[in-house]
């Protein structure tokens, strides 16, 4: 077990370190990716290799397109296209949380538990990704009314299309794997945990109004450095709160599936 440790904490070093490079985490973010890597690692390599396999595409796929991304990045995102610490927490914590779970007690809960809570952040992270490259309009999952591109609870056609393509890529893996899940629960557990993290991003995050630009924002100092006011959602749930919960509900929804 240590060795594994030992060496997935080398391997997601390296992932970490080229990520950093790429500038698609910050230093917060590759210190806690290279724990996250290890602990995975530690419980076993097939957990390693699912962390490492939805990290390594999550990076790909936020790099491509970065100038047009840029654009919504700066004036309406809360935080820049490095992920730093609490991003990072936020997609992996429920999946790792899982993989030490089955290091201390084995039980085949935890594969359910970790399957569904990766396949939600990929399924939601792709989406995210994907709708933000999307030319066409995206509409409030809430009140169906459109919204610009970028914002939290707004959803693409291209975007539900990777959400899926997201949950199904985890949900393979952990069929390769052999994992003793049911590969529709994982699916389904992580396209739930994307459309609660749409449902929580319309209604209770926080949302912010530049009244300098006269623009929606979730930055607490917008890019024209005014300083913004809430203008709805709690002050306390940010888009890391919502994300963890998307995770965590995706892994509880397939373990009830399964
Ligand atoms: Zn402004």
């Amino acid at each position: 077990m240590i060795t594994r440790a030992a060496l997935g904490f080398l391997a997601a070093s390296m992932v970490a370190i080229g990520a950093r490079s790429l500038r698609a985490l910050s230093t917060s973010g590759a210190a806690v990716a290279a724990l996250a890597g290890a602990a995975a690692c530690a419980s076993g390599w097939w957990w390693g290799v699912l962390l490492v396999a939805y990290f390594a595409l999550t990076t790909a796929l936020s790099k491509s397109g970065s100038q047009s991304k840029a654009r919504l990045m700066e004036s309406i995102v809360e935080k820049g296209d490095e992920r730093d610490g609490w991003q990072v927490l936020a997609n992996g914590g429920a999946f790792v949380g899982a993989a030490l779970g089955h290091l201390i007690w084995h039980s085949p809960s935890w594969y359910a538990i970790g399957a569904g809570a990766l396949a939600a952040s990929a399924a939601d992270t792709w989406a995210t990704e994907v709708g933000m490259l999307s030319s066409g309009q995206a509409v409030s999952i809430v009140s169906g009314r459109r919204v610009p591109v970028g914002t939290s609870g707004g959803v693409t056609v291209a975007g539900s299309v990777a959400a899926l393509g997201g949950a199904l890529f985890i949900a393979v893996l952990a069929a390769f794997a052999r994992w003793p899940i049911v590969f529709a629960a994982v699916a389904l557990g992580g396209i739930a945990g994307a459309i609660t993290d749409s449902l929580l991003g319309a209604s209770v995050q926080c949302r912010r109004w530049c009244s300098a630009c006269g623009k929606a924002t979730e930055r607490k100092v917008h890019n024209c450095n005014a300083p913004t006011e809430v203008v709805g959602g709690s002050r306390w749930v940010d888009n890391d709160v919502v994300n963890g919960i998307c995770s965590v509900v995706g892994g509880l929804i397939t373990l009830v599936l399964q």
